[in-house]
């Protein structure tokens, strides 16, 4: 049988090595490398990894130094002690066949700690801390700090490093005059602002020899506006790849960007071009130093595209990698179907790292738990029900499957998915469909027997005897219980989102939270339409310029018109969408923003007319104000559905709750997913079950 993705799957000669394939695992801030206790938790989240079959991977950041901590006390290289005890993660990866190279990240002024230096002294938009501005001496001491990390990563049994330099960190910030307005040698013209990352990269060399990966993370298109020019960023490439970098990684956007680079509204391998753009200046120039590519790179199919493209080498999943350590396994088997899809939501990774909580993934808890979220095999194979198909019954139904139980999932829907089926329904949210189809696979190849159409009773349950049953039933829409709510001009967002009822002109949306903020993007969105899945349209939205034409390779954003007037309301005063997620909140705001809906807090609702929704303001209730519209869709939270557990525990049956049926208060899938794996992982084996059938 010929190789079903024969660039993504063709070794790679780096000449003193060969990789056995075109993956890459990019950097990814996971929480495991800011103390040496989490050291054998990221042993075995990396050696699965080797496992599944990445090429090379690379590690979350270390700081060369102090002052390139992240945030005080961040995961530091820069002693030999320290590189021992990375002995236990190298070790690992080697012993399953992998390769393994250390992130150098100095941060600059993007540190968050009283100790960060850069260039020039100009406080980042992002960090509270203005930083320190470095003498020529300080400099100096910089460099030598990332040369000491790299040698020491050597001794520590690494296969590579790769020098962090974009994404508007510290290397960065001396590129662009936008942070670097020094005098000296380090500042003024180009060839000054890039001596460092071409002094750094030489003298890594230097230290490592010539048998040592070194990547060089060079930022493409800085998205900001006076960040490097085309001309700079092709000068930089090939004076790094002079210096004696072996691959040279993509960066795209600086982290006080305010376009979405990774999101999952973000199209699919959306900056490919940028990387094929600097491919063919280099090719041109005689230059063949392998080039990776990245962002929104999810799936074998478009890893394969973007390589038959010319657009790089290699391409770099990180998130991916983490959904599904099995990825490349996966895909060479020819079983790309059952990878576990990456959705880009952020939740559980990136929003994770930045609240200073340890990553994982919302569609794999296991991501980063390896050593504590295990999926053994049941030591009796017991039988049970779960209700309900949505992500917290479709997690524990497959996983209690796995281990070997007799499982039986009801849902009353005719497909699994719960509300997913109206998350993916948001343009943008394309990508929730993949969790879907994953899950579908699961409960064949786990053998769920799958009782679609199924609105099942607590009778039934119970007169087929099984061992356990775990409620998964979900949310109802909460009743905000508004005079005149009960007209035809009003919706709820599931007669909106599922039901496709019809939607007037002008619409105002009760509810400002994660729903109120998706059925908004719905509604100014042309029907079918989905800029998302549109490239030029989405690059035109946001903004993006070609870089060869504009520095740093922004614009004014051109959005398309809205579809609708839509004005989203809250009682709660203060800017609506604070509780949305921490990297991503921002980005829808931004995007109901483009699309002039009017977002208005702090109001009452009096009541629902034919000509709007009358709301007033304050405890006074005064200032009574006609929202005129068309339709008023509810958006008002949501109650948790458990009326089958009072009849089940009457009747004796042991009843789990899990997902919104549990607790519907902040309830989201990353909890749905967590709380029915961690659950289904423990049933049978640390519980005494009534065994009805012998009863
Ligand atoms: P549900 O998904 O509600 O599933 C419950 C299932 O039980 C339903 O399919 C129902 O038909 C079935 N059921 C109920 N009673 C019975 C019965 N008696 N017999 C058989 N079947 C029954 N979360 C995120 O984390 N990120 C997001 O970006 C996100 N976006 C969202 C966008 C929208 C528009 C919506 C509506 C939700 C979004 N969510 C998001 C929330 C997420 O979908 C929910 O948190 C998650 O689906 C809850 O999972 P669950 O399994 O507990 O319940
Ligand atoms: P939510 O986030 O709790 O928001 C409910 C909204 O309704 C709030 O704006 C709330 O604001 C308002 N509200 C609450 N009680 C009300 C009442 N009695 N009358 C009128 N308004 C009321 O819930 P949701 O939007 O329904 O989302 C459900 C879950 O899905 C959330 O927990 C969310 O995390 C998840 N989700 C996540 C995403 C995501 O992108 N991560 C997207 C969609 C959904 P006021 O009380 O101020 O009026
Ligand atoms: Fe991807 Fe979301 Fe998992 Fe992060 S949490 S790896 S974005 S699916």
């Amino acid at each position: 049988m010929s190789e079903p993705y024969p660039h993504l799957l063709a070794p790679l000669d780096l000449g003193f090595t060969t990789l056995p394939n075109r993956v890459l695992m990019g950097s990814m801030h996971t929480g495991l490398e800011d103390g040496r206790k989490h050291f054998p938790a990221m042993a075995a989240y990396f050696a699965e990894r080797a496992r599944g079959g990445a090429a090379l991977m690379v590690t979350g950041g270390f700081a060369p130094n102090i002052e390139g901590w992240t945030k005080p006390l961040a995961g530091t290289l820069s002693t030999s002690g320290a590189a021992r005890r990375h002995r236990v993660v190298t070790d690992a990866v080697h012993a399953e066949g992998g390769r393994i190279a250390l992130q150098i990240l100095h941060t600059g002024r993007y540190g968050y700690h009283p100790f960060c230096v850069a260039p020039s002294r100009i406080k980042s938009p992002i960090t509270p801390f203005a930083p320190r501005e470095l003498s020529a001496r300080g400099i100096e001491r910089q460099i030598r700090a990332f040369v000491r990390c790299a040698t020491l990563a050597r001794e520590a049994g690494y296969d590579g490093v790769e020098v962090m330099g974009s994404e508007g960190y510290f290397i960065n910030q001396f590129l662009v005059t936008h942070t670097n307005q020094r005098t000296d040698e380090w500042g003024g013209p180009y060839e000054n602002r890039m001596r460092l990352p071409v002094e750094i990269v030489t003298r890594v060399r230097e230290a490592v020899g010539r048998d040592f990966i070194v990547i060089y993370r060079l930022s493409m298109l800085d998205l900001i506006p006076d960040g490097s020019s085309w001309p700079e960023a092709v000068a930089l490439a090939k004076a790094v790849t002079h210096a004696g970098a072996t691959i040279i990684n993509t960066g795209i956007g600086w982290h006080e960007a305010r376009i979405p680079t990774i999101a999952t509204s973000v199209p699919r391998g959306a900056f490919a071009w940028v990387t094929k753009r600097m491919r063919e200046e280099l090719r041109g120039a005689g230059i063949t130093i392998p080039l990776v590519t990245s962002n929104r790179i999810n799936t074998p199919e478009v890893g394969e595209q973007v390589l038959a493209d010319g657009c790089a080498d290699m391409v770099s999943l990180a998130r991916p990698l983490l959904a599904d350590p099995d990825f490349v396994a996966k895909a060479r088997a020819g079983r790309a179907q059952d990878i576990n899809t990456c959705i880009a939501c952020n939740q559980a990774c990136l929003d994770h790292a930045f609240k200073n909580e340890l990553a994982t993934c919302l569609v794999n808890p296991r991501a980063a738990r390896e050593t504590v979220l295990v999926i053994r095999a049941a030591a009796q194979r017991l039988r049970y029900a779960v209700v309900g198909a949505g992500p917290a019954g479709l997690a524990a139904a497959t996983t209690l499957a796995e281990r070997g139980h007799e499982v039986h999932l009801f849902e009353g829907a005719a497909q699994i998915g719960g509300q997913f089926n109206m998350a993916r329904r948001i343009p943008g949210k394309e990508e929730f469909s993949e969790t879907l189809r994953y899950f579908a696979r699961r409960i064949e190849a786990t053998g769920v027997k799958l009782h679609l159409g199924t609105r099942v009773t607590a009778d039934r349950l119970v007169a087929d005897k099984f061992d356990g049953v775990l409620l998964a039933t979900g949310v109802v829409p909460r009743d905000p219980r508004i005079p005149g709510q009960d007209s035809p001009n009003v919706l709820s967002y599931v007669d909106v989102l599922l039901h496709g009822k019809p939607v007037g002109e002008r619409v105002a949306i009760v509810g400002a939270g994660g729903i109120g903020f998706d059925v908004a993007e719905f509604l100014v969105t042309p029907p079918g339409h989905s800029p998302t899945l549109d490239l030029k349209e989405w690059l035109a939205e946001w903004g993006v310029a070609d870089p060869v034409q504009v520095r740093g390779g922004v614009v004014r954003p051109r959005p398309s018109p809205p579809a609708r007037k839509v004005t989203l309301l809250q009682r709660k005063a203060g800017k609506l969408g604070k509780g949305l997620g921490k990297t991503t909140g921002w980005i829808h705001r931004a995007a109901l923003l483009m699309k002039n809906v009017e977002m208005i807090g702090g109001v009452n609702y009096e009541r629902i007319t034919p000509e709007g929704l009358f709301v007033t303001y304050g405890e006074q209730r005064k200032d009574g104000q006609l929202i005129e519209c068309d339709t008023v869709v509810l958006c008002a939270g949501q109650e948790p559905l458990r009326e089958l557990q009072a009849p089940l525990l009457a009747a004796g049956v042991p009843v789990h709750l899990i997902g919104g049926a549990d607790e519907a208060a902040e309830l989201d899938a990353k909890r749905a997913i967590d709380q029915g794996t961690r659950l289904a992982a423990l049933l049978g084996s640390t519980e005494q079950f009534v065994d009805r059938r012998a009863a």
